[in-house]
Order: C-alpha cells, then sequence, then structure tokens
C-alpha cells in the first residue's frame, strides 16, 4: 500500500500547495481531499473538501449535503484502500476518527479483533460469535481463520516461553464489562489446547475451576451481568516439553461488602441465587432453605434475576465443577451450609426492650442459623448482642448498641463468605497441584475487577481503580519506557513519543507518610476518628497534588489515567479496619463446625493488617512476579453500555482508546523497532544459516553478515551498541529462512 504522504507531498495544478504536518493535522487545505469533519454533535462525518476559502471549507458528504466547516474541524482520512486495515500501525493517518472508524467497520463485520501495534484491541461483541472451540483451535493453527485472535497471543506467548526460556503473562485491562473475563477463558482455552497433549480433559478441568470462581466471585452489577468482583492471576505451569503440568490461582481481595450490602439493579453473588434456585428438595429440607426472596440480604435490592441466566439450571453444573476438582460430596455440603448460614443470619433481627436494652428476636432465622453454624441458639444471640469484657477476675458482658449489633452480624457473614471463597480457591489449587516435571516456566493470565466509576465511589472501588493505576504503569513502563530508554542506550536515533505517565497518581496513593493509602491506615487506628476527619486529612496533605482535589464535606477526587473519580469516604474506616471482634472469633471457634474453626484458626494465624495494607501487599507480590515475565498486552473495549450487539457508541469506545493510550501505542511502534535481539542470542540463532560461518566472528559481526545474506534492507533494522532492532515483519522472514534449513 502506497503510503498517503507521498501523495500529499506535492503541489496540484493549481499551484495551491498542500501539506500535511507532523500530527496529521491539515495545515493546507486540498481539493478532493478526503476528509473527517467534526460535525456540531461531537461526531465526525466523512467527506470531500470541494472548495476552500480563507479559513472555511465546502465539504461535500456522503448524503449529498455540502456543509461549510473551519479548518481546525477537520482532519484528513485515509484512502479507500487502507478501510478495515487489521494492525492499526498500518494506517496512514492516525488520527481519532480514522482508527474509530477502522474499527467500527471490523466490528460492523464481526471482526472483534485488531492489532494496535504490539497490543491486542479486543471489542465486546456480547453475543456468541462461534469463533472459539476446538474445530477454531485446529482451524487456527491450519492458519484457516482470521490470525487475529486471542489464540494468537496464547501462541505467541507459548513459543516465546519455549523460544526463549523466559516466563509469560498475558495482561488483559480494560473497563468493567469490557470482556477481560471471557476473553481471559479464551485464552486458557487455548493454552489448554497447547499444551494439553491432544486430550481434552485440562480444557474441560480449566473450565470448571472457572464456573466455581465466576459462581462465586462475580455478581451481577450495574455495569456488567458477570462481573468479577476479584481479581485473579491464573499460571499455567508446562514441563519443559511444552505439557501443562500444573497450574496456580493467585486472587486479589474479593468484594465482601456485597454479602450484606446491595445497591438496586445489582445482585449478591451468584452462588446465592444457584442454591437457592437449584438445589434438590433433600437439599433444600437439610439446609431450611427457602425462595431468594425471602432472604433480606438478597431482596435488598430490586434486583434478583438475570435475564439470559438460569440460576436452577447452574446448580446442579456447578456440583459437578466442584466434583470436577475433587471437592468431595461431604465438603460440598459444609459449603452450602455456610452459604444458607449466611442467608439467615441476615434474617436476624433486634429490638429494643423498655430499658433500652437490645435483644435478639428469637425466632426461625435464629434457630435456622443456629443449627447451621452449630452452636445454641442462645450461644448465637449472646454472640450477637452482647460484648464481653475481661476485668481483673471475671469477665462482665456488655450490651451493644443497635447498631453495633447490625454490625457485628453483617461482620460474621462478610467473614465467613471471604473465608469460604479463600478456602475454596485452596482447595482448588490443591487439585492443580504442580506435577512433578514442572520445569519453572508458566503462562500466566491476569484478569482482574476492571476501572469503575459510579454516581457513588466508596472504598471497593477506590482499591479496585488503584489496582488498576499500576497495572497502567506496567502497560505504560513496558510499552512507552523501556521501549524508549531502550533505543536511547542503545544509540539509536530516536524522537520521543510522549504519554501520560500516571506516576503522579500512584504517588498519591503510594506516598509515605502522606499518600491516600498511608493517611487512611493512620486515620484507621486512631479511636476518635471519623470519615470526616479522614476527608478533612486527605485535604490538609494532598491538595497541592495535581490528581487530588478536595471536594464538599466527606468527597474527594482523583484524577485517574481513565478519567476523573469522586469518592465518598463514608465507610472507608470501617472497611479498612474491617475488625472482627474477639468475641466473635471465639464463638465461631466454638460452633460444631470444621469449616467455621478452620476459618477462626485462620484468622488468629493471619497479622492484623489493614484491608489496605494488605490489598497493598498482594498487588505488589503479584505485579512483582509479572514484571519478570515478558508481556503481552490485551485490552478489552467496551463498545456500548447497554451489553448488546451491534452497537457501537463511538464517544464511549474513544474515551476508552484515549485512556488506555492506544494512538501512542501505535506510533511508537510504527516509528520503532518491534523485534529486538541481543546480536549473541541472534548470531546464535540464526548464524548457522551463513554457509562459512566463522566461528571465530564476534557475534555482532555475524548478525550484520546474516543480515546482509538475506539482503535485509538498510531501513528495516538498526545495529544497536548490544542488540540488534529490526522492523515489524522482519523476524518472520528469517525464521522462515531458519525453518526451510
Ligand atoms: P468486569 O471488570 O466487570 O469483571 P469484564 O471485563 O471481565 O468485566 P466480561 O465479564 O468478560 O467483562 O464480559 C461481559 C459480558 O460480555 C460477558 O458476560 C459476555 O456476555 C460478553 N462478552 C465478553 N466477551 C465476549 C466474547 N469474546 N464473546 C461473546 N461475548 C462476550
Ligand atoms: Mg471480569
Amino acid at each position: 500500500v502506497e503510503s498517503p504522504y507521498v501523495a500529499l507531498s506535492s503541489s496540484d495544478s493549481s499551484g495551491m500547495v498542500w501539506e500535511l504536518d507532523d500530527d496529521d493535522n491539515i495545515s493546507y487545505f486540498i481539493k478532493k481531499l478526503r476528509v473527517w469533519c467534526r460535525q456540531p454533535r461531537g461526531q465526525w462525518e466523512l467527506g470531500t473538501i470541494q472548495s476552500t476559502s480563507g479559513e472555511e471549507a465546502s465539504i461535500s458528504l456522503s448524503n449529498g449535503n455540502v456543509i461549510k466547516v473551519v479548518r481546525s474541524e477537520i482532519l484528513p482520512a485515509n484512502p479507500g484502500v487502507l478501510e478495515g486495515v487489521d494492525d492499526l500501525i498500518k494506517l496512514g493517518y492516525l488520527n481519532e476518527p480514522s482508527v474509530l472508524h477502522n474499527l467500527k467497520l471490523r466490528y460492523s463485520q464481526g471482526m472483534i479483533y485488531n492489532k494496535a501495534g504490539p497490543i491486542l484491541i479486543a471489542l465486546n461483541p456480547f453475543k456468541d460469535l462461534q469463533t472459539n472451540g476446538n474445530d477454531y483451535v485446529s482451524a487456527y493453527r491450519q492458519r484457516i481463520i482470521d490470525s487475529l485472535h486471542v489464540y494468537a497471543v496464547a501462541d505467541v506467548a507459548y513459543n516465546k516461553m519455549i523460544r526463549d526460556e523466559v516466563n509469560q503473562s498475558i495482561i488483559i485491562s480494560g473497563e468493567s464489562g469490557s470482556g477481560k473475563t471471557e476473553t481471559a477463558k479464551i485464552a486458557l482455552q487455548h493454552l489448554a489446547a497447547l499444551g494439553g497433549g491432544g486430550s481434552c480433559a485440562i480444557e474441560n478441568e480449566f473450565l470448571q475451576i472457572n464456573r466455581i470462581l465466576e459462581a462465586f466471585g462475580n455478581a451481577k452489577t450495574s455495569r456488567n451481568n458477570n462481573s468479577s468482583r476479584f481479581g485473579k492471576l491464573i499460571e499455567v505451569h508446562f514441563s519443559s516439553m511444552g505439557k501443562i503440568c500444573g497450574a496456580k490461582i493467585k486472587t486479589l481481595l474479593l468484594e465482601k461488602s456485597r454479602v450484606v450490602q446491595l445497591a438496586n439493579g445489582e445482585r449478591s453473588y451468584h452462588i446465592f441465587y444457584q442454591l437457592c434456585a437449584g438445589s434438590s428438595s433433600d437439599l433444600k429440607e437439610r439446609l431450611n432453605l427457602r425462595a431468594v426472596c425471602e432472604y433480606k440480604y438478597l431482596v435488598q435490592s430490586d434486583c434478583t434475576s438475570i435475564d439470559d441466566a438460569d440460576d436452577a439450571k447452574n446448580f446442579p453444573q456447578l456440583k459437578k465443577a466442584l466434583d470436577t476438582v475433587q471437592i468431595c460430596k461431604e465438603d460440598q455440603e459444609m459449603i452450602f451450609k455456610m452459604l444458607a448460614a449466611i442467608l439467615w443470619l441476615g434474617n436476624i433481627s433486634f429490638q429494643v426492650d423498655s430499658e433500652n436494652h437490645i435483644e435478639v428476636v428469637d425466632d426461625e432465622a435464629v434457630t435456622s442459623t443456629a443449627q447451621l453454624m452449630g452452636c445454641s441458639s442462645q450461644e448465637l444471640m449472646t454472640a450477637l448482642c452482647s460484648h464481653k469484657i475481661q476485668s481483673d477476675e471475671d469477665t462482665i458482658a456488655k450490651n451493644l448498641t443497635l447498631r453495633q449489633a447490625i454490625e457485628r452480624r453483617d461482620a460474621i457473614a462478610k467473614f465467613i463468605y471471604a473465608s469460604l471463597f479463600d478456602w475454596l480457591v485452596e482447595q482448588v489449587n490443591k487439585s492443580l497441584e504442580v506435577g512433578k516435571q514442572y520445569t519453572g516456566k508458566s503462562i500466566s493470565i491476569l484478569d482482574i475487577y476492571g476501572f469503575q466509576t459510579f454516581q457513588k465511589n466508596s472504598f471497593e472501588q477506590f482499591y479496585i481503580n488503584y489496582a488498576n493505576e499500576r497495572i497502567q504503569q506496567h502497560f505504560n513502563r513496558h510499552l512507552f519506557k523501556l521501549e524508549q530508554e531502550d533505543y536511547e542506550l542503545d544509540g539509536v536515533d530516536w524522537t520521543k513519543v510522549d504519554f501520560e505517565d500516571n506516576e503522579v497518581c500512584l504517588d498519591l496513593f503510594e506516598k509515605k507518610p502522606h499518600g491516600l493509602l498511608s493517611l487512611l491506615d493512620e486515620e484507621s487506628n486512631l479511636a476518635k476518628a471519623s470519615d470526616l476527619t479522614f476527608a478533612n486529612k486527605l485535604k490538609h496533605h494532598l491538595n497541592a497534588n495535581p490528581c487530588f482535589k478536595g471536594e464538599k464535606g466527606r468527597a474527594f477526587r482523583v484524577r485517574h489515567y481513565a478519567g476523573e473519580v469522586l469518592y465518598d469516604t463514608n465507610g472507608f474506616l470501617e472497611k479498612n479496619r474491617d475488625m472482627l471482634s474477639s468475641d466473635s472469633i471465639q464463638f465461631l471457634s466454638s460452633c460444631n463446625c470444621e469449616l467455621l474453626q478452620l476459618f477462626s484458626k485462620m484468622f488468629n494465624q493471619s497479622q492484623m493488617q489493614s484491608v489496605a495494607t494488605k490489598f497493598k501487599v498482594q498487588l505488589f507480590m503479584l505485579m512483582h512476579q509479572l514484571e519478570s515475565t515478558t508481556p503481552h498486552f490485551i485490552r478489552c473495549i467496551k463498545p456500548n453500555t447497554k451489553q448488546l450487539p451491534g452497537i457501537f457508541d463511538e464517544v464511549l469506545v474513544l474515551q476508552q482508546l484515549r485512556c488506555c493510550e492506544v494512538l501512542e501505542v501505535v506510533r511508537v511502534s510504527r516509528a520503532g523497532y518491534p523485534t529486538r535481539m541481543a546480536h549473541q542470542e541472534f548470531s546464535r540463532r540464526y548464524g548457522f544459516l551463513l554457509s562459512e560461518a566463522n566461528v571465530l566472528q564476534d557475534p555482532l559481526s555475524i548478525s550484520v553478515a546474516v543480515l546482509q545474506k538475506f539482503n535485509i534492507p538498510s531501513e528495516m533494522y538498526h545495529v544497536g551498541y548490544t542488540k540488534l532492532y529490526l522492523r515489524a515483519g522482519q523476524i518472520d522472514s528469517l525464521e522462515n529462512k531458519r525453518k526451510q534449513v
């Protein structure tokens, strides 16, 4: 394809000079040029310049209308031959309307995958495209289907792992509802096909594990009917022969407030609805289970069902999945018991007597909960409304206030659920235990909760968005910083591409002693502190940071890479402390229930850290692990907020492209050398292609000799001090030569 730059570098017969500057802006008008012109509502229309006068041009649109547009509202469009290219790197003009048009065109034809230089952009189709599954794995491997696929990313990672003997990672990011979890499943499926040795057992096992994780860790939110409420890293282990020999799942903080608190239009974790709708009458009887509408925790929100999801049908499938990971029937029964206990706990209510003492209403909720947890009704009621104080001689029981009692009830419910989730992940990991031939090579797939902003944003959004900020930094480091530093260090003549560094925002969170996380911990440790004093403290210390803005009352704003978010500190301190009173722990350990005893033991062993600190430690370990891998990035994009197929909301897509800096990534890789190899490595891999390979020659000379022998044009590579830099596509031809030998 001829570059449009060349075509535009001369003058036309009228003598009018027309030029484009570096940023694809039109400095001079050109007759008959295809252009994008911005419409009053912000959208872009394609047209052709008919005539110009001063700062204005008459443009004829495809619908026949002719409109007048000022120069600043016009951008050049790509020629027809560049319509719908699969890699944005191929676009002559890399302006926003051109990129949008390209993605939209392909999306309308069912092509949801696009390359943007080194990253894969995946547009959520919101419908089954039938491009996954076994037939497609083999079709893909025979190159019958479009090579642009999550499969291709998994393939590259797998081959690189084998070739370079370096761990790989597939990092999937994007907003809530953009398709990360689905994409992660597709990547995992392909890895299973590549490393499963032709058997479907591993593939099936991965499928079942995802079913379990989603039942217990996903829920309907206003953004996504199947939103992940935890972060996960799946590490797939391979033998030296490239066969899968185990896997390990690492999770990041589950959102546990959802168990006791729901916003309208949202649901609690899928498993609760599946259990109520799908359990057999026997099980229902043993757990004294009722319909969803009878449980207060579930009916706080107006939403109890999801279109297209059959909770009743999903339950037996979940049980099968638990069988697959070898969770025995007795343990399954215990899991269901804990879930039912949580639901009944939520139905327990309190009343205040004439002397202003609170007591538990002794009803079916109490008897059911006590029975399921393995204690007496009396023990449960005491644990819920009194507080033991140890004095010198004996213990005195003090009555809790109504608010404290409700908090205690909810804290127990949250604790049981979160412990159950962690325990389940542990069981799943046991069933995936690393095989003997594990050589230490792995491919990790990262899928965490996406960046979120709601009307009201609380502690959960706070840590979720913080995690996304870290992942964005990882992305920036690899695609901009390291890349460009590498060029400079190695003497490559290079014009720097600017990118939005999010260091300042991360600083806002992590700086000691005056960052958001440290200040939150500091305030959480003060007995007299409140959400308001916390908000004031933030305003006092952080106002100088450009990413921070104090707001009225308890609110503050953070300028994240993906947009500004208004947080309400209401509940921050309590959620961060996440205290479970020693009374409650003692009570749980006294119950005649194996799981509750185990959970309370685990709690006693864990250090008393705040949630923010624990989260930061988990996140750092995760990022540290990823740092030692070769990353492959997939950016998921949500084409509309209605979760419907066929709708491409340009403004929404553009906003996501902007915040992940897709255009900048393409600029860097278009101008750069995506393949780089140390001379030593290059000469070792391709040196044998030289007929008279001189073993005495140094690696750099061998590299140059290889390039010359295969007539690689000089503009296609750069010989650095330590490495060889190659333009896109060059390594493929050398690999082909290598295979032919
Ligand atoms: P969150 O951050 O909330 O967890 P997410 O990015 O993980 O969101 P997904 O749950 O993967 O989003 O996707 C949301 C929904 O979009 C899916 O339930 C599914 O209906 C649809 N979807 C996503 N990707 C695909 C795909 N490749 N093919 C078909 N449907 C898809
Ligand atoms: Mg998800």
